[in-house]
């Protein structure tokens, strides 16, 4: 990885400056891509375009850009483009701005104001390595400044028709992705939170270690149409085996729930019976672990983990202490208090509830025996 430092003025960024629209936006005599043709991305409002060049006016510092080395003497912005998008615009004769109250297209503004403009230096990294190289180096530069999230910082380094079509699916805010799952995945699609997940879901269904591999080996893909229909997929099961929806089912991790239970057989009208009994259940305290719980009660009879059951309170757990006299109620021998453990009679699943009537006091070794607990 090889980091050099510039310094390049406005007026020589601006020289060759070419906005052609879908295929890209290149400047600085055509060796550097603002904007790939591939991506199209959010644009600063004209306040915010406006500060840019005040910035520059005024001589106040710019953050530093970084540029990627594509290739020799060719270079592609990977931070600063927005800046560096309001820069060229306004010498393109796009906007206008204020100056001592006077509203200024480039060519009228004073003499002197333009010279500082177009004289003003961008501190730019241009940066040259492999792409892994170049995440590792993003995300250390990344602590300072406005952060990036993970997703955000492996779109800088993964750049290419799959990530282009995968953003057309997953991160914009009225995207096909959000529309979909808005009710069922949380994630900001702005901030490749719903990218992010779907990829996390993928690459565990798939077996591979970390999102960069997938990533990695599709970068090249003419589509992203392989995640996009897994997406589809992992929704659209959530819907036909939980055919009623409840709010709580909003924010669980339904591609990991997919991954592990969507070769099941489940019976979606005895499913939608079930998780409305378990929401009028009181002795149910964590309705979102209703789902799991009833995707994986076949295979784990201590699936009722997921469901937070309701304990004995400690003045009833005293109370049953006292009436059998300290002893364990199956194996008789003395315990202490803190040494025993409340535990239902007739277990949850058998109907049992949590009232003192149905509650006896065990040794910790005859309660870790009972079986089916719930
Ligand atoms: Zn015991």
């Amino acid at each position: 990885m090889n980091i050099e430092l510039r310094r390049i003025k406005v007026c020589d960024v601006f020289s060759g400056y070419i906005d052609k629209g879908d295929d890209g936006v290149f400047a600085y005599g055509g060796k550097l891509s603002i904007r790939p043709p591939y991506q199209r991305e959010f644009v600063y409002n004209d306040v915010q375009a406006e500060a840019v060049i005040q910035t520059a006016i005024k001589q106040y510092p710019l953050n530093i850009m970084y540029w990627a080395k594509t290739g020799d003497d060719e270079y592609e912005v990977m931070d600063g483009q927005q800046r560096t998008l309001s820069l060229m615009r306004f010498l393109d004769h796009r906007f206008t701005i204020k100056v001592e109250g006077k509203t200024y297209y480039h060519d009228v503004l004073p003499e002197d104001v333009y010279d500082k403009l177009v004289n003003y230096e961008l501190m730019v990294y241009v940066c040259e390595g492999t792409e892994s190289e170049k995440l590792a180096w993003f995300e250390t530069v990344n602590i300072a400044g406005e952060k990036l999230t993970d997703q955000e910082l492996r779109n800088i380094s993964y750049t290419g028709p799959w990530l282009a079509d995968a953003k057309f699916h997953f991160s914009k805010r009225t995207c096909a992705a959000k529309h979909l799952a808005e009710r069922y995945i949380v994630g900001d699609p702005n901030r490749q939170e719903l990218l992010e997940k779907a990829l996390k879901g993928i690459i565990e269904a798939q077996g591979l270690k970390d999102i960069t591999d997938y990533m990695a080996a599709h970068k090249s893909d003419t589509d992203a149409d392989e995640l996009w229909q897994y997406f589809q997929d992992v929704i659209h099961w959530v819907q036909k085996t939980f055919p009623t929806y409840y709010a709580d089912m909003k924010g669980l991790d339904w591609c990991h729930l997919y991954n592990i239970y969507s070769n099941n057989k489940y019976n979606s009208s005895q499913i939608d019976a079930e998780v409305a009994k378990l929401h009028k259940d009181k002795e149910v305290t964590k309705k979102k672990g209703i789902y799991e719980f009833l995707l994986s009660r076949e295979t784990d009879i201590y699936a009722g983990r997921h469901l937070h059951l309701r304990s004995f309170d400690e003045d009833d757990k005293m109370t049953v202490y006292t009436n059998q006299e300290g002893k364990c109620a199956v194996c008789h021998k003395d315990f202490p208090f803190d040494q025993m453990e409340g535990d239902h009679i007739i277990p949850w699943s058998k109907g049992g509830k949590t009232v003192i009537d149905n509650c006896q006091m065990l040794c910790k070794h005859c309660n870790s025996i009972k079986s089916n607990k719930y």
